[in-house]
């Protein structure tokens, strides 16, 4: 309960009370079945009643357990919620206002479909049209998602499930919630008694965990798990001493990463295995994902069946900061051209006003790719994509990325995003540029390898299996490949089997 008051009280208000003082907007309705009026949970009501409020200004929904205001006339303005003092132009009730007050002009509603919550503007706020793509309400964007994402906010949301109101076309989407969205439908019930959600309030003791070993693999970083935190609902355990981390998509449930810890047991499998098997009820889509070729005992290898997961391409920092001799003549022929043709570019770390600007940048992006290669694979993966960009590009600092970006003139052409996996591996998670202005990619990416002197390798990522991105990437030259297993089954593995370890 505390945290739920504490969450509540937290929330900050966008608009200056002086604009809010002056508005005519808000707080009064043009009838009694307005569906924007706020609603109250019963906790909020008990509130606003010690605070002056009188009981009979609060009606119980009838299929809900949130509250409607009681509408009272105010002559030609038509309604206005009963806490609201035409004098003056206040709240009576404003310190402990509820919190579809507090969020306004922000809203939570449904997208047209009903499949998911969104976090969107109400443009009819005089604020939001003058000051919407403003850095400042970027930023408060950004803070809101992710106080909108805690757990005190998901228990918020199921003493007051009203609050998420149907779209409407004056609203302006500013994206999903995962979590919220999970509750709407049905998948925050844990998929087995054992498991605990992951959100952010746990991201130290997920960090910890990734910490014992050295590794080379992308997974084994924050952004790279909680990144993908709008499409996947993490759940974890404790067993036999190991950090178990789960994963469900799509009514199913897998581990992205094997048990992690200092020493981890072979039981520690056996316990995850378990939870796997009586999550999905035996069927197929238990696996564990991320294995390292290290982590492959004897022990792990007698219990599982195996199959190489998709390899990650690594290279050495300072061969692709100098980008010498023959071998990368095509990629230094594509910098001096785009210096050339563009010689006012420049290249920047990434600002939370950039938010929007990178966002148009992908969709753009993402229409040229759809135009080039249209098939369902290819659609996945951009639409996948545009969710994982914007956590990491809204989550930047908590999720200790690096950002860059590349100008032409004041417009942003390109960007890139990454993060250490260990000591010796800095890993680039995503690059984006504006094919019109060729050469960006490689400017882009020379500019930040010099920017990462501390680290002696480069994790570029996998190549989804495209041709072209295969290409692109064995041209800079890697000097080996992150690789990984997925474990699946419980027969025995053939024991003969070795696999070939990465560089590191
Ligand atoms: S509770 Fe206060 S802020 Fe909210 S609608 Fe009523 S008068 Fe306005």
């Amino acid at each position: 309960m505390q945290e739920i008051r504490s969450f509540i009280q937290d929330v900050p208000q966008i608009v200056p009370e002086s604009w809010c003082l002056k508005c005519k907007i808000c707080c009064r309705f043009p009838d009694t079945k307005e569906v924007q009026t706020p609603t109250w949970s019963p906790l909020e009501a008990d509130w606003a009643v010690k605070a002056g409020g009188q009981p009979s200004w609060f009606e119980k929904s009838p299929d809900s357990v949130s509250l409607n205001p009681t509408l009272h006339s105010c002559g030609e303005s038509g309604y206005r919620c009963p806490a609201f003092q035409m004098e003056g132009n206040i709240c009576s009730i404003y310190s402990v206002r509820p919190l579809d007050c507090r969020l306004y002009p922000f809203v939570l509603t449904r997208n047209p479909g009903k499949t998911e919550v969104l976090l969107a503007m109400d443009t009819k706020c005089p604020y939001i049209q003058a000051h919407g793509m403003d850095p400042e309400v970027v930023r408060y964007t950004a803070t809101l998602t992710r106080t909108l994402e805690s757990p005190a906010a998901l228990d918020y949301l199921r003493t007051n499930p009203k609050i998420i109101g149907d779209f409407w076309p004056e609203f302006l989407s500013v994206g999903a919630l995962g979590g919220m969205t999970a509750d709407l439908q049905g998948q925050n019930t844990a998929p087995h008694p054992a498991l605990q959600p992951l959100g952010w309030s746990q991201r130290s003791l997920l960090e910890e965990s990734l910490s014992f070993l050295k590794h080379t693999y992308s997974g084994y970083t924050a952004a790279g798990i909680l990144g993908w935190s709008d499409l996947i609902r993490y759940w974890w355990a404790s067993l036999e001493g190991a950090f178990c981390l789960f994963a469900q998509q799509g009514g199913g449930v897998f581990m992205p990463l094997p048990p992690l810890g200092r020493s981890v047991r072979p039981e520690a499998f056996d316990a995850a295995w378990k939870i796997l098997f009586e999550s999905n009820q035996g069927s197929e889509v238990s696996r564990i994902e991320g294995v390292e070729p290290a982590m492959m005992t004897q022990e792990v290898l007698n219990r599982f069946r195996w199959r190489e997961g998709e390899a990650e391409y690594l290279y050495r920092r300072e061969d692709l900061a100098a980008l010498r001799g023959d071998r990368y003549r095509s990629q230094r022929g594509a910098i001096n051209r785009f210096q050339r043709w563009f010689p006012s570019f420049r290249s920047r770390p990434f600002q939370d006003q950039d938010i929007v600007p990178c966002l148009q940048l992908y969709t753009l992006w993402a229409i040229r790719r759809q135009q080039a290669d249209p098939g369902s694979f290819s659609k996945a993966l951009v639409r996948d994509g545009l969710f994982f960009h914007r956590r990491l590009m809204m989550s930047h600092r908590e999720l200790g990325l690096t950002g860059r970006v590349l100008e032409v003139e004041g417009q942003i052409r390109g960007y890139t995003f990454g993060a250490p996996v260990s000591s010796d591996v800095f890993c680039v998670f995503l690059e984006i540029a504006d094919r019109s202005f060729p050469g960006t990619n490689q400017l882009l990416f020379l500019e930040f390898c010099k920017e990462l002197g501390d680290y002696p390798l480069i994790n570029a990522m996998g190549d989804s299996g495209l041709p072209g991105l295969r290409r692109a990437k064995q041209a800079y030259r890697p000097v080996g490949m992150a690789r990984v297993v997925e474990l699946a089954g419980v027969e025995p593995a053939a024991s003969a089997v070795r696999l070939q370890r990465s560089p590191n």
